[in-house]
């Protein structure tokens, strides 16, 4: 689906990112891991075009969509993103946040949009809740809204950059649950976190990133049980 090929990031003369390669097939659950200030939240978001990349390419079905005259809005349709701080329209109740997008972006009537949009606050069990505001919901509440959101776009790939890290602790696992339950059913899914365990069970690819580059990846396995390279190693003991 995404290849992203020789990808490269900078901020003045600061190269945050360095040649990053790497593909997404459908199906995958790849996961991002890396210190703080390793990329990771920029090369996402290089990937969803929130940045411009400064060089390489990154291509979508083939298509380029670092060009220019690339349609932002049609490809961010279908590579949502959800994001740490849930991003949640306030004076919008929770089936209206899920609304808006199938029907200012994805021009559906507004009884589709009402459809798809109780399709997915069942599967994440907001249902109950579609006449609150935002601000009536805990973080967890919040996060599992703006998955249903990001999900009635019907996209093709999420994208997660750190959804459980602003969430109580209590409220980390009803957010892996959703996510988990989508892996499951073969959505495709790239995921920054600092959840170790749930990467370990989650993933299908792992990628560990250091200091603006693919330091090491491979499998589940690969990453957390035989890590080869010493910086791996160094991260994941932190963990333990
Ligand atoms: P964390 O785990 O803390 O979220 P991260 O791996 O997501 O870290 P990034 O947020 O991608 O790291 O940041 C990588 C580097 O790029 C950091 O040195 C950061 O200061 C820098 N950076 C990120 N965004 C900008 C920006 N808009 N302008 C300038 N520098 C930036
Ligand atoms: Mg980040």
């Amino acid at each position: 689906i995404l290849e992203i090929s020789h990808l490269v990031k900078s901020f003045g003369n600061h190269e945050v990112l360095r040649d990053i390669d790497f593909s997404v097939e459908k199906g995958d659950v790849i996961s991002i891991i890396g210190a703080s200030g390793s990329g990771k939240s920029t090369m996402l978001r290089c990937v969803n075009l929130l940045e411009t990349p400064t060089g390489g390419n990154i291509y979508y079905h083939g298509k380029d969509i670092t060009d220019p005259k690339m349609d932002v809005c049609t490809y961010r349709e279908k590579v949502g993103m959800v994001f740490q701080s849930f991003n949640l329209f306030a004076n919008l109740t929770v089936l209206e946040n899920c609304m808006v997008g199938p029907i200012k972006v994805a021009k559906k009537s507004k009884e589709e949009a009402k459809e798809l949009a109780m399709k997915f606050l069942q599967k994440v069990g907001m249902d109950p809740y579609i006449n609150a505001k935002p601000k009536q919901l805990s973080g967890g509440q919040k996060q599992r809204v703006a998955i249903a959101r990001a999900l009635a776009m019907e996209p093709e790939v999420l994208l997660f950059d750190e959804p459980t890290s602003a969430l109580d602790p209590q409220m980390v696992g009803e957010v892996l649950n959703v996510m988990t339950a989508l892996a499951k059913e073969g959505m495709t899914m790239i995921i920054v976190t600092h959840e170790m365990a749930f990467a370990r069970d989650i993933s299908s690819h792992v990628i560990f990133m250091a200091d603006g580059v693919i330091e090491e990846e491979g499998t589940s396995d690969d990453i957390f049980k035989t890590p080869q390279k010493e910086k791996t190693k160094e991260f994941l003991s932190r963990f333990r």
